[in-house]
């Protein structure tokens, strides 16, 4: 499915946003991981490099290699004029990372999205509630969500087994008409059996309605104004 580039910027931004609201704005420019500061980022540097890894030993900050470490991590050549920012917060900054990130190919926002699509998977953010947009790191933890007992009242039959049911509730959720070849109707359909990937992160957010995306963002960054 393609998109215009600028719902691909809209997009982006809603899924930047997602991240600002789980206070995660700082990234670990070897393995894309979002934490919450830039003092986090550094201790999962130092953990890293205590497990052995030596693709963090060179980013620890002010080591003598550390230019060249943070041009490799972020994918830059030898050659790159590339000379990473003056602290450790401006250098592990999420808009930093995925600015460079994005430049090696071609500033656009369709390479600025799949960036954060990444960032987001290496994040424990691999789920997402089309209806509040909430994170999660894996399925079972959606599920939860959506569970009555802990607070979910809307989420119809989103946590239906492959059904007519579970399709009628999706697109009403996703503001869209799926063809019912792409949606998990029959269990015994092989890859099938499970409506996880309707929920992967990616899947959602380039794919809802982007007006009904606008909105549902909106309405969850309405408290935090
Ligand atoms: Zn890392
Ligand atoms: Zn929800």
């Amino acid at each position: 499915m393609s998109t215009s580039s600028s719902e691909d910027e809209d997009r982006f931004k809603v899924l930047r946003g997602l991240f600002a609201h789980r206070n995660r704005t700082s990234v670990c420019p070897a393995c894309l991981k979002c934490l919450s500061r830039p003092d986090k980022v550094k201790e999962h540097c130092d953990g890293e490099v205590k497990k052995g890894d030596a693709n963090h030993a060179g980013l620890l900050f002010r080591s003598p290699s550390f230019e060249t470490s943070y041009r490799e991590a972020i994918g830059y050549s030898d050659e790159a004029p590339l000379v990473p920012p003056e602290s450790w917060t401006a250098c592990t900054a999420i808009d930093t990372i995925i600015e460079y990130k994005s430049s090696i190919h071609a500033v656009s926002p369709a390479s600025k999205l799949e960036i954060l699509f990444q960032i987001a998977e290496n994040s424990a953010m691999s789920y997402i509630c089309p209806l509040h947009l909430t994170t999660h790191d894996s399925f079972q933890t959606l599920r939860q969500h959506w569970n009555p007992d802990s607070g979910g009242t809307s989420h119809g039959k989103l946590a239906a087994e492959p059904s007519y049911d579970f399709k009628i509730a999706y697109e009403e959720a996703m503001g869209i008409t799926i063809p019912e070849a792409y949606l998990p109707l029959d269990p015994s359909i092989p890859g099938r059996k499970s409506t996880s990937p309707y929920f992967e992160i990616e899947y959602v957010i380039r794919r809802m309605n982007l007006d009904k995306l606008r909105e549902r963002y909106d309405a969850m960054a309405r408290p935090l104004r």
